[in-house]
């Protein structure tokens, strides 16, 4: 078993290919963002569309990368288990759903383009739509957030010692399924000011003050607002 352990510089290679693909998709975005809108305000819808279908395009094969890395990072995950990791046990309980519904092989790549090309017609070029949103951009996010709790170094077989640095960081960590169900509801945007970029998840009442990392104490913060949060509280 020790033998499908991924080795150090194997996960180096996978950093690496989630830096890239965590770059790729921003960039996607970003067209859609301000590439699209442009043209569409300049009255090129066609040459917006053309635009927008190819990021969607982007984004989706970035979606099967990752999602690929996700399942290679949940197996090492296992592994690593076995040999009695705390922490390791802790972030895995919110995983194994969302594998197993990208093992689920419900929709064809002809059924997603055609739905958001419907989706288009209705709800015009936004990339806010609901189905891109839930099946790309959430699960995105998701994925890159949760990869990079995966690949911290840390994330080595521990022996089960009594750490309290380790059991603070167990405390602070938000479940899996808590983080996705904040990222819905706040629309994948900051609380205060709306923005989608650099978004933190943030505990309303902080955990050292007797926060709990249920749904009900976390929003999404920009880094920016979160910053001026964490200077009002000091
Ligand atoms: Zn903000």
């Amino acid at each position: 078993m020790t033998d499908d352990l991924l080795k150090p510089e194997q996960m180096e290679q996978q950093i690496t290919l989630i830096d890239m693909c965590e770059k790729i998709y921003r960039d996607a975005l970003s067209v859609i963002d301000n590439d699209v809108k442009d043209l569409v305000h300049k009255g090129k819808e066609m040459a917006a569309l053309a635009l927008y279908a190819e990021s969607i395009d982007q984004i989706s094969k970035i979606h099967s990368t990752l999602s690929g890395i996700y399942k290679l990072m949940y197996n090492n995950q296992n592994i690593l288990r076995v040999y009695g990791s705390l922490r390791l046990s802790k972030v895995s309980l919110g995983l194994k759903p969302i594998v197993d519904v990208m093992d689920d092989p419900e929709a064809t790549q002809q059924e997603i383009e055609s739905y958001v090309m419907k989706g288009i017609r209705e709800a015009g070029v936004d990339k806010y739509h609901h189905f891109i949103n839930q099946r790309y951009i959430l699960e995105l996010e998701y994925m890159i957030s949760t990869l990079r709790v995966l690949v911290e170094p840390d994330y080595i077989p521990l022996d089960l010692t009594e750490d309290e640095e380790l059991e603070e960081e167990i405390d602070r960590h938000i479940p899996s399924m808590v983080k996705m169900y904040v990222w819905q509801r706040d629309k994948g945007q900051c609380v205060k000011c709306g923005t989608i970029e650099k978004l933190e998840y943030d505990h309303i009442i902080p955990v050292s003050k007797g926060g709990s990392n249920t749904e009900r104490n976390i929003q999404l913060l920009c880094e920016r607002c979160n910053r001026q949060k964490g200077g009002a509280i000091q």
